[in-house]
């Protein structure tokens, strides 16, 4: 007998709905960074993996933390990739932590790209006597897009213990997504072990009980930064097991990079800003003026008569 055209559809679409999971890449090897989504195949559940490492122990130096500043740089920067890369593609986000803690502000901006860029007050802080580097204080995040001028911005108050709780706390209160955050760092010998990450989201099609079950299936799982390995290099065959019981595919993949964007026109436009007797007083000078980028350190060296131009703009 032959098969008819409706039931051979409907065989390829079970086919397809409970087959294995398919990968629409190949997996970076290990020393690369890299950020990946997937999404199981009824939309209920949207997984997102992070690995940050290489970016993280280089921004630690750039930046010259120390061990305690280095993890808590790494549990900011993983947190923000992951909740930018549920954004819109055009969108960049920064977040910034404002409190009273020895660490002071720490501000981390990823690009649209997936580039990223830190500051950070206090990269010297040690932990205060209750083993803190965050006060009390706030979590705000900025939402832009290239092609908008206007932002959006949440706060939400600094609760828990744990940058990853802060972020889940944001996404509940500003976004409204149930989401399950979670960051792992390690440092040691001033080396960055690891960075890595993932968050699960519950998507409008997913009820409480998809999410209940991946956190079963949590329980059973050793942490992911033991699970990406050499021959599991993007954490993969660990999803797959996190997943257990509901059928997805791997998606999409972002570039994962420390970047930052200043340039001579930037610190100009900086110096702009200014009060006016301040530009008057750095114009009037006659030596090279030096100033230091506070994201990523580079020097810029910009001469007096191109703060001259800052008064009396060319019409
Ligand atoms: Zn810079």
């Amino acid at each position: 007998m032959t098969e008819s055209s409706g039931s051979r559809a409907r065989r390829l679409y079970l086919e397809r709905k409970n087959g294995p999971t398919q990968h629409f890449d190949e997996a970076p090897p290990l020393p690369q960074d890299t950020l990946w989504r997937g999404l199981s195949r009824g939309g209920e559940v949207r997984l997102l993996v992070v690995r940050a490492t290489t970016s993280v122990q280089q921004v630690a130096e750039r930046i010259h933390c120390n061990e305690e500043t280095a993890q808590l740089l790494g549990e900011v920067v993983l947190s923000a990739l992951l909740v930018r890369s549920t954004l819109n593609p055009e969108e960049r986000i920064q977040v910034a932590l404002r409190h009273h803690g020895p660490v002071g502000q720490v501000l981390v901006d990823v690009w649209e790209t997936g580039g990223f860029r830190v500051h950070m007050r206090h990269p010297e802080a040690k932990q205060d006597e209750f083993g803190f580097l965050i006060g009390h204080g706030m979590l705000e995040v900025t939402r832009s897009r290239v092609s908008a001028k206007r932002s959006h911005r949440s706060v939400v108050e600094l609760e828990g213990e744990r940058v990853d709780d802060f972020m889940m706390k944001y996404l509940l209160e500003s976004e409204q997504v149930l989401s399950l955050l979670r960051v792992e760092v390690a440092v040691q010998n001033g080396v960055v072990q690891h960075a890595v990450g993932y968050l699960l989201q519950l998507m409008p099609g997913g009820t409480r009980e998809h999410l209940k079950q991946i956190v079963e299936n949590l329980q059973t799982l050793p942490p992911l930064s033991l699970g990406m390995t050499e021959g599991d290099p993007d954490g993969r065959a660990w999803a797959e097991q996190l997943m257990r019981g509901l059928p997805w595919d791997s998606c999409a993949r972002e570039e994962v990079r420390f970047q930052c964007r200043c340039s001579e026109e930037r610190i100009l436009e900086m110096l702009s800003t200014l009060p006016r007797h301040e530009i008057e007083e750095l114009a009037a000078g006659t030596e090279l003026l030096d100033i230091s980028c506070d994201y990523c350190g580079k020097d810029y060296q910009i001469r007096p008569n191109q703060i001259r131009v800052l008064l009396d703009p060319p019409s």
